[in-house]
């Protein structure tokens, strides 16, 4: 949704951790945006998991036009490419490894390299394991990205819809052993975000910092 045009022109592959509406709702506008213009299709990675929730809920006639079905002059606008838990595939010049973790539906965060350095980002998560045994296996990530949606007045709620809060975040970077490797925070709800800004910082944790939109981080 925040698409400049000039990024729509060059976004082709869409890379998707799980079908939620604030992970996906841009999607089916993005792609009837550029539907006469496409001269190749939209590739949208997602795992079977969540390529049978969105035909199912959002491209199935009803919600929005079944995409992966409809052409152009050119040919197909929308084409899903399935990914699998823990294999690597590559897109332009990234290397990328799903690895499952524990939100209520089928989600993945990513390990995401190129030839100089490796980043891994959680994607909606709650408590996980398989993702920090992958990264700490990993060598010298430069940065990580973890979730924290909801301030811990509202841990029930953060443990229903199986989300982070700061005190559960704390927990969880107790599994991270790349002791000096800088955190970044990710997917606050911005309703929430004064709160969480102030429990984050409470945390005095060494090297987690709030991702800021719009910067751009060198790793
Ligand atoms: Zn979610």
């Amino acid at each position: 949704m925040a698409t400049t045009a000039a990024q729509k022109e060059q976004i082709r592959d869409v890379i998707l951790t799980h079908a939620h509406l604030d992970h996906t709702a841009g999607l089916p506008l993005f792609i009837d945006d550029l539907f006469v213009s496409l001269d190749e299709p939209v590739r949208v990675y997602g795992t079977k998991e969540v390529i049978k929730i969105l035909e199912e809920n959002i491209f199935n006639w009803e919600i929005y036009p079944k995409f992966s079905e409809l052409k152009n002059k050119y040919g197909a606008v929308m084409q899903f490419v399935r990914i699998e838990h823990e294999t690597e595939i590559f897109i332009k010049h990234l290397c990328i490894k799903p690895i499952e973790v524990n939100h209520e539906v089928h989600t993945v965060g990513f390990l995401i390299s190129d030839d100089n350095s490796k980043i891994a980002i959680t994607g909606d998560t709650a408590e996980t394991e398989r993702f920090w045994e992958i990264v700490n296996g990993e060598k010298s990530p430069a940065a990580i990205f973890v979730e924290c949606a909801f301030p811990d007045e509202l841990e029930d709620l953060a443990f229903a819809s199986h989300h982070l809060t700061p005190s559960a975040l704390r927990r969880e970077l107790k599994k991270l052993r790349h002791a000096n490797c800088p955190v970044y925070v990710i997917n606050m709800k911005p309703m929430y975000r004064e709160q969480l800004v102030k429990q984050i910082g409470k945390l005095k944790i060494e090297n987690l910092h709030i991702l800021e939109v719009g910067k751009v981080y060198e790793l």
